[in-house]
C-alpha cells in the first residue's frame, strides 16, 4: 500500500537531496507497536519527470509493503501533481485546447507525441484536475462547496500555485479511498483462507506504470 511522505519539497529538492535515502517510516501503520517486524525494503524507481526513488518498507507479519509517496507525485500514474496542474490551468482560460496541448506536452512522453496523442494527454489531465476538484468539494462542502471546480478558483481560495498538493494533505484521511491522481493505493485486502494479502486488482493505472 501507498503511505504519504508528507514533505514541502519539489520534485527537484528532493532529487537533488536524495530525499528517498533520509525518509522514513517509523511505525507500521497496520501493528501494534512492537508487535511486528517493519523493515526497509530499499526503493522502487519513478521514471517521470527523470529518474527517482520511492522508499519501501515491508511488514512480513501483515505481508504488506509501504511506499513512502512525497506530496508531490501524482499516484498510480507518471509525473507529478504538479505537472497535471499546470496542464490543467492553461487549459481552462485556453481559446484552443490545441494550443495548450503543443505546449504543455512533455517532449518526451512516448504517449503524446503526436498532436492527437498530446490532446488526449491533456485532456486525461484536464478531467483529472476535475474530478479531483469536485470530489474535494463533496468531501468538504463547508469548506469548499462555494468554489468552482477549477483550479484557478481553488488557486485563489487556498492561496496558492500548488492546488493539488495542498490537497493531499488537505485530504490526508481520505486517500486510501481517493483515486489517482490524489488518492494512495490502499492496503491490498487480505484472503482469510491464507491469510495472504491479494495482489491489487489491475485498474486503468495500475502501480507499476511509469515506476
Ligand atoms: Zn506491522
Amino acid at each position: 500500500m501507498q503511505l504519504r511522505l508528507a514533505t514541502e519539497q519539489t520534485f527537484e529538492q528532493y532529487v537533488t537531496q536524495r530525499g528517498w535515502e533520509t525518509a522514513t517510516l517509523s511505525a507500521c501503520p497496520l501493528c501494534e507497536p512492537g508487535t511486528c517486524h517493519l523493515q526497509r525494503l530499499g526503493t522502487y524507481m519513478r521514471k517521470v519527470p527523470s529518474v527517482a526513488y520511492v522508499t519501501r518498507y515491508v511488514c512480513r507479519e501483515q505481508h504488506t509493503s509501504f511506499g513512502l509517496l512525497p506530496d508531490f507525485y501524482a499516484s498510480r500514474m507518471p509525473g507529478t501533481l504538479d505537472m497535471i496542474e499546470e496542464a490543467a490551468v492553461k487549459a481552462e482560460d485556453a481559446p484552443s485546447l490545441e494550443k495548450v496541448a503543443d505546449q504543455v506536452r512533455p517532449a518526451d512522453a512516448s504517449d503524446a507525441v503526436t498532436l492527437g496523442a498530446a490532446l488526449v494527454w491533456l485532456r486525461r489531465r484536464v478531467l483529472m484536475a476535475l474530478g479531483t476538484l469536485m470530489t474535494v468539494k463533496g468531501l468538504m462542502p463547508e469548506r469548499f462547496g462555494d468554489v468552482p471546480p477549477r483550479v484557478s478558483a481553488f488557486r485563489r481560495r487556498l492561496g496558492t500555485v500548488r492546488v493539488l498538493v495542498a490537497l493531499r494533505e488537505i485530504c490526508a484521511p481520505y486517500l486510501h479511498r481517493l483515486s489517482a491522481p490524489l488518492g494512495l493505493v490502499p492496503r491490498p485486502q487480505v484472503d482469510r483462507r491464507s491469510g495472504r494479502a491479494r495482489p491489487q486488482r489491475p485498474g486503468p493505472d495500475p502501480p507499476s506504470r511509469g515506476r
